[in-house]
């Protein structure tokens, strides 16, 4: 892809928290002063904003330049079993607002996923202002068209309805770990990273960087789905997949419910979030019994990952998900030291608003990549 210098400049500023001048200089190999043209075109048209460092007080000023946090408005959504949730991001991807509804089974299914949809994005207080809408969802996506046997979405097309309620913007559709992928590259950086999501489902995807003016290689991989043995039938079709003996539906199981069978688990998911938290947090009071619980799983997850770890040879694997816990990521992270001799670096992130964040930010590169300038 061609890019030119404007495009160039704005996409250092997306995937840079600030940036100097100087350092504007030396990545694009330009003298001062074309830089000066460029920035300040930039600047009349309401991009970015420019401002001395006031920190440095000897010398040369040095200049930083943002995005300016008023004209690039983004908005991320996240379209889970539990809830839709929807933020608004400034150019700085501050939280303008967030707005979010519980879901339960009678809300699956394309038609109602549609109206919850619009009803949620109605609801946003100034939708003109808005550039780019990224929208990730559990499931499968491919050519904008989502298919998800948990949200019961077949050939759902969330791009017409964002398009109807808002015709101007840059809309990019993508699958919940994609999302977590994009934030954690662009906020902790790395040139090759899997990221796990980790909950009553088990999501994956590998993210290799070619720099930020290349289209990043992603790959989602369908973790949760693989054959781990067993013979319990999953709602995808197959038989023994690691959700069935792994996940926190298989956790659940072994803490209480014996005789849970997964696609119950998952049509009636709302009926089981008191002690799904429970469970989760059951390590804070009694850590043997969690340890009881979890050991099949990290047994799992332990040998899932380290074959991850051959295959792909990522520089870190991150954590993510409802199911996580610092507890949880350590205690895994000694299961997979115990089998293997090399160490696999292992990064908790939980989950902080980083699936609407990386649609936002993914969207609004989109943004930059497609426009006219
Ligand atoms: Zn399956």
């Amino acid at each position: 892809m061609k890019l030119n210098n404007y495009k160039k400049i704005l996409l250092n500023l997306l995937f840079n928290e600030k940036i100097y001048r100087s350092q504007l200089e030396d990545i694009l190999k330009i003298t001062p002063s074309t830089l000066s043209y460029l920035l300040s075109n930039l600047y009349k048209k309401g991009y970015i904003t420019i401002f001395k460092d006031k920190k440095i007080k000897a010398g040369r000023p040095k200049h930083l330049i943002n995005l300016n946090k008023n004209y690039w408005k983004s908005i991320g959504i996240r379209i889970g079993r539990e809830y839709i949730s929807l933020t608004v991001f400034n150019g700085k991807f501050e939280e303008e607002e967030k707005i979010s509804i519980k879901l339960t089974k009678k809300d699956m299914g394309n038609k109602s996923i549609s109206n919850l949809l619009e009803k949620v994005i109605k609801k946003v207080s100034s939708l003109e202002e808005i550039k780019a809408v990224g929208i990730a969802f559990s499931g499968n996506v491919n050519k904008n068209k989502v298919n998800s046997k948990i949200l019961k979405l077949e050939d759902f097309t969330p791009k017409i309805i964002i398009k109807s309620l808002m015709p101007h913007v840059t809309i990019s559709v993508l699958n919940d770990v994609e999302a977590i992928a994009t934030e954690e590259f662009v906020k902790h950086g790395g040139k090759k990273i899997v990221v796990i999501n980790y909950g009553t489902g088990i999501g994956a995807c590998f993210y290799e960087s070619h720099g930020i003016y290349e289209r990043n290689e992603r790959k989602v991989i369908e973790l949760g789905h693989f054959y781990a043995g067993n013979n319990e039938k999953c709602y995808c079709g197959a038989t023994g997949c690691l959700e069935t003996v792994a996940s926190d539906y298989a956790n659940l199981k072994r803490y209480k419910y014996q005789n849970l069978n997964i696609e119950d688990f998952i049509t009636n998911e709302e009926m089981y979030y008191n002690e799904l938290k429970e469970l989760r947090n059951i390590y804070k009071k009694n850590e043997k019994k969690a340890k009881e619980i979890y050991s099949e799983t990290f047994n799992y997850l332990a040998i899932f990952l380290f074959n991850i770890m051959r295959l792909l040879d990522p520089e870190k694997i991150i954590l993510s998900g409802e199911g996580v816990s610092k507890w949880f990521s350590q205690n895994l992270e000694r299961k997979i030291l115990s089998i293997s001799s090399v160490s696999i670096p292992i990064t908790y992130r939980g989950l902080k608003n980083n699936i609407e964040l990386g649609a936002a930010i993914d969207a609004t590169r989109e943004y930059i990549l497609k426009s006219e300038i």
